[in-house]
């Protein structure tokens, strides 16, 4: 293992303490005389001077990563129905290329660099609190679909010692790739494995190059924006696009008790991910 590497394994390995401290407890582990090391404390200083005191913050005039549920505005959330994905064979993994093709995601021979924005895993392991003993054969046979939860009470915002991941005002939970020190305290926070790191250059491993969309660089942490890019332009993400009219993935206001999203939550029992943990998720799974 080269030294680059171990340093920023023993920079993730605090991690846990990082979302416990923010960026005062962060500044203080990665204070080390490595070159990472001094690189992420700089930056968490500059953050902290930026802000005016120790804690980065985030969006002004956003929900903060405090657990406080917005009331007011948008508030953007996903359904993904299941049922749907097991009525279409195939649609859930023409899903996962679109949302690739058009984020430029990169497709690393090596499993171990994989890079995923939205991707199938077993349900077990989708919902280990909603496991029981006598499974569906149904749920047992078909892989869930799962992207980042945009939660409303992001940990990995917590653990970001420079605010390159941070929650806007609607919801999203976005991130800037040039404030990103690769630290990977937000992998380690997140407790749904939502974010890639590119260990290599990705820009090399990009089948078609979509020119609209910025690729990243090697170093940087990357994960679903929602397409927030294209709910900037009043169109649907790239993902429920591609569900066609099967609606196996509905998107909408989560505030707006008229939205289609609200009126499908009112009429099924959904779930979400490790409710336990307190993250409030913005995906809801019909299953
Ligand atoms: S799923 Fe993970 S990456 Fe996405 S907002 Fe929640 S904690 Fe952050
Ligand atoms: S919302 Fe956009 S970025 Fe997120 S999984 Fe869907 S297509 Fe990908």
């Amino acid at each position: 293992m080269d030294k680059k590497r171990r340093d920023f394994l023993k920079i993730a390995g605090v991690s846990t303490l990082a979302g416990l401290g923010g960026a005062t407890v962060a500044g203080r582990l990665v204070s080390g005389s490595s070159p990472v090391q001094a690189r992420a404390a700089h930056v968490v200083d500059s953050a902290a001077q930026e802000a005016g005191h120790g804690a980065p913050k985030a969006e002004a005039g956003g929900h903060g990563a405090t657990g406080e549920v917005a009331k007011s505005g948008n508030r953007w959330g996903m359904v993904i129905d299941m049922r749907k994905f097991r009525e279409h064979p195939g649609l859930a993994e023409k899903v996962v290329h679109t949302c690739h093709s058009i984020h430029n995601v990169p497709n690393f021979p090596d499993k171990k660099d994989e890079i995923k924005w939205i991707w199938l895993m077993e349900y077990e392991n989708v919902f280990p609190e909603h496991s029981h003993y006598f499974k569906n054969k149904e749920l047992l046979d078909h892989e869930v679909l799962v992207m980042c939860n945009h939660c409303d009470n992001p940990p990995c915002v917590k653990a970001c010692p420079t605010r390159a991941t941070f929650k806007n005002k609607d919801g999203i939970v976005a991130m800037d790739y040039h404030r990103c020190i690769g630290c990977r305290f937000c992998m380690a926070a997140c407790p749904y494995g939502a974010r890639s790191f590119n260990w290599r250059n990705p820009r090399d491993y990009i089948e078609n190059y979509n020119r609209e969309f910025p690729s990243r660089m090697r170093g940087v942490v990357e994960k679903c924006n929602l397409c927030a890019e294209r709910v900037a332009l009043g169109k649907q993400p790239a993902c429920v696009e591609a569900c066609g009219d099967t609606k196996a993935m509905i998107f909408g206001n989560l505030n707006d008790p008229d939205s289609e999203i609200r009126q499908v939550l009112k009429a099924n029992y959904t779930i979400q991910r490790k409710p336990s943990l307190g993250t409030h998720p913005s995906v809801f799974y019909i299953v």
